[in-house]
């Protein structure tokens, strides 16, 4: 089948690669110039394991194409996703200029019927303007369907959960286009859940929404293991035993952030309020998760006493591990807290620093994770990357003005931190 997919970022490239690895034929369409060069070099413009390889095995079998040219994309294939980003502005609502520009794009290339599939995170009824808009533009009031296909992947682990998805949902206005949707997921093998466009929709915010709230309900826990002595990873191991609860997304941290959860909470309450809805449920999941960010970098300010002029090393920028990718990341964050309290700063991430070069200056990017520490009065680990686990510790405590370490991740046993002479401190326990 033909596919194009209209937004190469970390979604798009990832459907575009991960379905010619089925067999399709795919053209990825981005409106970045550079981005579509660097990839036509056989270059990657995002760290996502195994995606370098795949994405140069289907290229090679002549699968995967790239391109700058949304027409030309359009015209070579049937199905055309929308994966372009749809950021957060102020009021939390989402900006959807992109959207409606690549609908309007789409329009006016189209001169065959299409199914025109929106990938990227949308409010509910965003298919209807969609299709308006199609209508409206399309010149030669050429057929089409207008399909909500929400994704699911998780970056880091964005091949796997693309090849070996728990479900794909497709909401659809008619059942002219499920057959071939059908088809089109056949390499898959995984449930394909019809349902309304509304529906499908609703489905991707309030799946984001639930799993923010799981993590801000297991930190509001901890504040109380603090509080009592308790253990939250007993607690999470004890109540995630239940199949009813489940334990993933049970761990306490510094707060979540990302280019999603937090940008999808938000437009869930902002949609909800749109809708007569007042979702203070989702509001109190924001609050517990600053709350959590304000209580950790309490914990260091109150026990280095004196925060200015202090070097603090930090170990993780990305906003989870296994990515790049440093939107929104509670790292980045906490560093720029730590600078405004007067800290020098000393940082590493696995894959994040280039990215993290743009927009957190004025800090030391050290390149090797054992010689963060150097010079610093404390460490603080802000992402679980699992390669902190293997940190060189006794060089560390010898580096370390005194040995102290913030855990905002929970990386470390308490109890082996302590015989080995740190002061550590990690969250709910
Ligand atoms: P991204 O910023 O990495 O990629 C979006 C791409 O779209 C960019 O390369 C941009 O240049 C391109 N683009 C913008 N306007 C365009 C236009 N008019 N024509 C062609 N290309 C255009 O974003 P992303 O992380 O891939 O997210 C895309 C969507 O998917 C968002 O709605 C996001 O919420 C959703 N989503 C993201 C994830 C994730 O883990 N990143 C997971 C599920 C859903």
């Amino acid at each position: 089948m033909k596919i194009t997919i209209i937004g190469t970022g970390y979604v798009g490239l990832v459907t575009g690669t991960c379905f010619a690895e089925g067999g399709h034929e795919v053209t990825c369409v981005d409106s970045d110039v550079n981005k579509i060069k660097v990839l036509q070099q056989g270059g990657m413009p995002i760290y996502e394991p195994g995606l370098p390889e795949l994405v140069k095995k289907n290229v090679a079998a002549g699968r995967l194409f790239f391109t700058s040219n949304t027409q030309e994309g359009v015209e070579r294939s049937d199905f055309i996703f929308i994966a372009v980003s749809t950021p957060p502005q102020p009021d939390g609502s989402l900006d959807l200029s992109f959207v409606e520009k690549v609908s309007r794009d789409i329009a006016s290339a189209m001169t065959s019927y299409k199914i025109i599939l929106d990938k990227s995170t949308v409010p509910v009824r965003t298919g209807e303007k969609v299709a308006e808009t199609i209508g409206r533009f399309s010149k030669g009031k050429v057929d089409f369907d207008v399909v909500s296909n929400p994704e699911f992947l998780r970056e880091g682990s964005a091949i796997e959960d693309f090849m070996k998805p728990d479900r794909v949902v497709v909401g659809v206005s008619s059942p002219r286009p499920v057959e071939a949707l059908k088809a089109l997921y056949a390499p898959f093998d995984a449930p394909v859940i019809v349902t309304s466009i509304e529906s499908a929709e609703l489905i991707k915010h309030a799946a984001n929404s639930f799993l923010a709230l799981k993590i801000s309900y297991i930190n509001a826990v901890s504040v109380l293991c603090e509080a009592t002595g308790a253990n939250v990873q007993e607690v999470a191991h004890g109540m995630g035993m239940d199949p009813r609860i489940g334990r993933k997304f049970l761990d306490a941290s510094l707060g979540f952030g990302g280019s999603c959860f937090p940008k999808d909470l938000s437009a869930f309450i902002a949609t909800s309020e749109m809708l007569g809805y007042e979702f203070g449920l989702l509001k109190e999941v924001q609050k517990i998760n600053l709350g959590q960010m304000d209580r950790f970098v309490k914990k260091i300010t109150d026990t280095l006493w004196v925060v200015r002029d202090k070097t603090i090393g930090v170990l993780g920028l990305a906003f989870k591990q296994d990515t790049d990718d440093v939107r929104n990341s509670p790292a980045i964050d906490l560093c720029k807290r730590l600078q405004r309290a007067g800290a020098r700063l000393r940082v590493h991430d696995p894959q994040a620093m280039e990215k993290a070069g743009a927009i957190l200056k004025d800090v030391d990017y050290v390149a090797d994770m054992n010689e963060v520490a150097e010079g610093c009065d404390a460490l603080v680990i802000a992402t679980e990357w699992p390669e902190f686990k293997k940190l060189d510790l006794d060089r560390a405590r010898r580096c370390l003005s005194h040995p102290i370490i913030f855990d905002g991740r929970n990386l470390f046993d308490p109890v082996e931190m302590e015989r080995l002479g740190f002061l550590y401190k990690g969250i709910g326990r």
